[in-house]
Parts: C-alpha cells; sequence; structure tokens
C-alpha cells in the first residue's frame, strides 16, 4: 500500500492521468536491475529512484575513476577508487530513503547472469561492451524479463525495448559482434540522454501505459539533432530468441 509520505512524494506523477495510484502502486511492488554503473547507470538509477521504483538492483565490478567524473554523476571526486556499485547506492539512499537499493559488486557472466537478474521487473541495459549486453539479452529471453537496451557513442546514442516473445531480440539486431572502440569518446549528456528515455521506457513497461519503443530502435544525433526510428526486424534463424533459440 502507499503510505502518506509515498502519497505527497510521488504526488506529482500520481496525478498524471493513466498512471495515478495504482501506477505508483505497481512501481513501488517492482524490482528493476540496472546493469552497470556508469554514464548510463548513474542518472538511470537517480531517476527510477525518483520515480519510486520499489527495489533497484545496481550491478558494476569497477571502481571510480577520475576519468568517470565527465558522465557518471552519481560518482563525485571523493569516491575515487571505491566500488561504482557502493558509490552509487550512497547516493540513491539518501536521495530516496523509502525504497531498497541493493548495490552488487560482480563482473556479469554467462555463468551469474541469470541469477542476479531472476525476478526482476525489468532490466535496464546501462553497459559498455557488446559482449556482457549479449549475455544479458540471452538471460533476459531465458527469463522472459523485458530489456531495455540503450547505447552510446560519442554524441549518438540509441534505444530500443525486447519484450522476450513479442519482439526481436538484441541478437536479431546484432547477429556479429560490432566494431568496438575502446574507449569510445562519450559526452556526459548523450548517456544521460539515453538513459532517460530507457527509464521512461522502464515505467511504462511496470505501470502499464503508454506506447514503447518495442520492435523499433529509437537512433539519436544529438551532434545534428536527428531523431530517427527504424523498426527491428527478428531473425527466425536467431540463436537466441528464434525457432532454435526456444527452450
Ligand atoms: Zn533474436
Amino acid at each position: 500500500m502507499l503510505t502518506k509520505e509515498d502519497l505527497e512524494r510521488y504526488d506529482r506523477q500520481i496525478r498524471y492521468e493513466g498512471f495515478g495510484e495504482e501506477g505508483q502502486h505497481k512501481l513501488k511492488a517492482s524490482h528493476v536491475v540496472v546493469a552497470g554503473a556508469g554514464g548510463i547507470g548513474c542518472p538511470a538509477s537517480t531517476y527510477l529512484a525518483c520515480a519510486g521504483v520499489g527495489k533497484i538492483t545496481i550491478i558494476d565490478h569497477q571502481a571510480v575513476e577520475l576519468s568517470n567524473l565527465n558522465r557518471q554523476i552519481l560518482h563525485w571526486d571523493k569516491d575515487i577508487g571505491q566500488e561504482k556499485a557502493v558509490s552509487a547506492a550512497n547516493k540513491l539512499r539518501n536521495l530516496n530513503p523509502s525504497i531498497e537499493i541493493a548495490p552488487v559488486t560482480t563482473q556479469i557472466t554467462g555463468i551469474n547472469a541469470r541469477d542476479l537478474i531472476k525476478g526482476a521487473s525489468a532490466v535496464l541495459d546501462a553497459m559498455d561492451n557488446f559482449e556482457t549486453r549479449a549475455i544479458l539479452n540471452q538471460a533476459c529471453v531465458t527469463e522472459g524479463i523485458p530489456f531495455v537496451h540503450g547505447g552510446v557513442w560519442g554524441l549518438c546514442g540509441q534505444v530500443t525495448t525486447i519484450i522476450p516473445g513479442k519482439t526481436p531480440c538484441l541478437a536479431c539486431l546484432y547477429p556479429q559482434k560490432p566494431e568496438e572502440h575502446k574507449p569510445p569518446p562519450v559526452f556526459g549528456v548523450t548517456p544521460a540522454m539515453v538513459a532517460i528515455i530507457q527509464v521512461v521506457e522502464t515505467i511504462k513497461i511496470i505501470a502499464g501505459f503508454g506506447r514503447l519503443l518495442a520492435g523499433q530502435v529509437l537512433y539519436i544525433n544529438e551532434g545534428t539533432m536527428d531523431f530517427c526510428f527504424r523498426e527491428a526486424v527478428r531473425r527466425p534463424d536467431c540463436e537466441v530468441c528464434g525457432s532454435r533459440g526456444d527452450r
């Protein structure tokens, strides 16, 4: 049930028609896994906490470095050297003490991925590499958990929402590992913009309103301010979600 404090804290969003107290209650009962506490994971977990998601698990195996601070806004100068998951959790608990924050300092692998996300309402992709995204995509398809993908490079970003059994999966979009530049150039604003769109998608999935970026990929170019949509096409021979991937 929503408390008196909940009704006041979330008053402005509860007023939104189609969301209301029922939507807020769904958020309170939900569990979102944020995979990564970096440029996407910091703003994403911040807004999920503000919105009142009842439990947020934030997973990252790295420690804060000086070169993270142009974009990873939950990590401050004093946090350099601290585990990112712990640094993020400390700030989020101060932001909203009424929700549960579960920091996990571990590397997501093909062995632990399913256990890490089991039972989640949604998984928000805040990774910075293709290998781990592919592992998460497979785990989400297997567990039947919505996977909200986001990625950035320079001033460009992309977002799509994967609903297992309904939409193409990430492996349909990228059957081969794309070329990656390490470390890629990135401005702080770009992962923030991508993260906020991923959070909107996550809230809509949980509360059940609006139209999702399901079966569509949104491409953003902040250098030219071009926003375009492309249809995501399911590959029948996809090794993850195609007929051969059924389990
Ligand atoms: Zn697929």
